[in-house]
Parts: C-alpha cells; sequence; structure tokens
C-alpha cells in the first residue's frame, strides 16, 4: 500500500496505555485523549469503567487478543487503524497497562508511520509498577534488589524458555508477565538455573482492582498453591527477595490495623 495522498489524510492515532486497571490508575493525558477520541479500538484487559469516560456517541471496537481466545490478528488490527484513519479525526488504540511494554505498540506505530499516517504513542502504568502500589513494596530497594527485569512467559511461537535460562534471581525483582500457562516451565527453568527452591515468588491476579487476588510461595510450590486456588489470568509474577519485604510490610500493617481498631 503507497502512502496516503496529502489532501487524503485525516486522523491522528494514539496509542494509549489504560493502566492496570483502576481507573484512577488512568493518566491524564490518556483521559484527555479518550474523552476527544472519534472511535476507540480496545483490548480485553481494558476494564469497562476506562470504557466509560469515552463520550456515548462513538464507536467503540474490541480487538482482544487474549491468549487461547478468540484473536483478532495483529495485521487485520492494523488494518483498521489505518481505515479508521481516513475515516476520522481522532483514533484511539487502547491497550492495558503500558502499550510500550509486550504490547505490540511497535508493529502499530511502524505500520502507521509506513503509511504516513501521524500517530503518538500515550504512555500507561504498567501492571508492574501498578502492582508495587497495590499490594505495597518498592520493585527496587538497596537491601533487597537492585535491578528490575521485566519478562513475558511467551512469544510469538510458544512459552520464553531462554528467558529464564541462566538466570540468577539473586538481587534482582523479576517481573513475569503472561507467564501464568507456562508456570511449571518458568519455575523448573528457574531451579536448573541454580536459583534455591525458596526463592519467593508471588502470584497476584487482577492486580489493582477489587478483584486482586495475592498468592506467595516459592519455587518450589507455587505451582501447586496456584492450582489450588484456580488462579485465572490476568496474573503477573513477583519473584525475588522482595517478596519477602512485601510479607514483612504486610504483617507490620496488619499490626497498625489493629493497634488502630481495638477490639
Ligand atoms: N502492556 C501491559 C502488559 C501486556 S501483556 C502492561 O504494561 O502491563 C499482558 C499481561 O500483563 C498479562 O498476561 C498479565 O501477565 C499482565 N497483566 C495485565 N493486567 C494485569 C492485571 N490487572 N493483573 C495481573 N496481571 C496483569
Amino acid at each position: 500500500m503507497n502512502p496516503l495522498p496529502l489532501n487524503q489524510k485525516k486522523g491522528k492515532v494514539y496509542l494509549v496505555g489504560a493502566g492496570p486497571g483502576d481507573p484512577e490508575l488512568l493518566t491524564v493525558k490518556a483521559l484527555k485523549i479518550l474523552r476527544k477520541a472519534n472511535i476507540v479500538f480496545y483490548d480485553d484487559l481494558v476494564s469497562p469503567r476506562i470504557l466509560g469516560v469515552c463520550r456515548k456517541s462513538i464507536q467503540m471496537v474490541y480487538v482482544g487478543k487474549r491468549l487461547g481466545v478468540h484473536s483478532c490478528l495483529q495485521d487485520q488490527i492494523n488494518d483498521k487503524l489505518l481505515q479508521a484513519a481516513k475515516e476520522h479525526n481522532t483514533i484511539v488504540r487502547l491497550k492495558g497497562g503500558d502499550p510500550s511494554i509486550f504490547g505490540r505498540v511497535g508493529e502499530e506505530y511502524a505500520s502507521l508511520l509506513h503509511e504516513g499516517i501521524e500517530c503518538e504513542i500515550i504512555a500507561g502504568i504498567t501492571t508492574a509498577s501498578g502492582v508495587a502500589s497495590s499490594l505495597g513494596f518498592p520493585l527496587t530497594h538497596r537491601d533487597y534488589a537492585r535491578e528490575i527485569l521485566f519478562l513475558s512467559g511467551h512469544k510469538k511461537d510458544g512459552v520464553n524458555a531462554e528467558g529464564f535460562k541462566n538466570l540468577n534471581c539473586i538481587g534482582k525483582t523479576i517481573i513475569i508477565y503472561m507467564g501464568l500457562n507456562s508456570l511449571g516451565l518458568i519455575v523448573s527453568e528457574l531451579m536448573n538455573s541454580g536459583n534455591d527452591k525458596d526463592t519467593k515468588i508471588a502470584v497476584i491476579q487482577n492486580a489493582t482492582l477489587e478483584t486482586e487476588r495475592v498468592f506467595t510461595g516459592n519455587l518450589e510450590n507455587i505451582e501447586w498453591i496456584v492450582e489450588k486456588n484456580q488462579v485465572k489470568s490476568p496474573a503477573i509474577m513477583v519473584v525475588g527477595e522482595i517478596v519477602r519485604f512485601y510479607e514483612e510490610m504486610k504483617n507490620l500493617k496488619n499490626g497498625c490495623a489493629s493497634i488502630l481498631s481495638p477490639i
């Protein structure tokens, strides 16, 4: 396809991050553009309350692509965005978290720019930051973690096993996106890499939402814990000593609560 002639160019496409779920974690910039949008293309992980900030009269198009469920191919999404740019002024492509983190934003950005369509990326709060604040722990801490690693459990053609090979967890906070379905393989890769079976891991479902659930364990027992509690997607994993810090702070918080409200 050749780029549109200048006189045919119309809209601008905004590739926007919706944050991890809690509508209050939407950025002001994202909110402003959503209120101005003529059409919004959104994913599964965008909460209905966030979609609710858009004007009622506009077109809302679902282009979800959750693993294993109905999927709208990336090329089809790119085509839909190109078409919308010819018909509307303000087009929003709304993605969970931060669009630049495991959000395929690069593919959409490149496809639009190749066709001469103006577009802009608007940052969102990624699930890692959202979950850290919602549970009450930092991603880095001078005594626990001096590095952060964001890893995807999944790649284009299956499990990202290589990502976990020879990975030493000491001194790091490792955040695993899209890892729930491959948890067994991930933990065995981490143990084969020499990490102690007691290495801490937390699994958080529906982070930042009212339905948030947190389970902590170690590399040896986390699969069993996840299965027993029927943890479902979306879920994110946190590996490293920072999980111990989280547990310590949680105990202190519970202590504060009982001091504040004696029975
Ligand atoms: N761009 C997103 C990540 C997209 S990949 C971001 O920056 O957060 C999708 C994965 O993100 C899910 O499989 C899950 O691992 C994680 N995720 C997204 N929203 C989540 C939520 N509310 N709770 C737990 N995990 C979530």
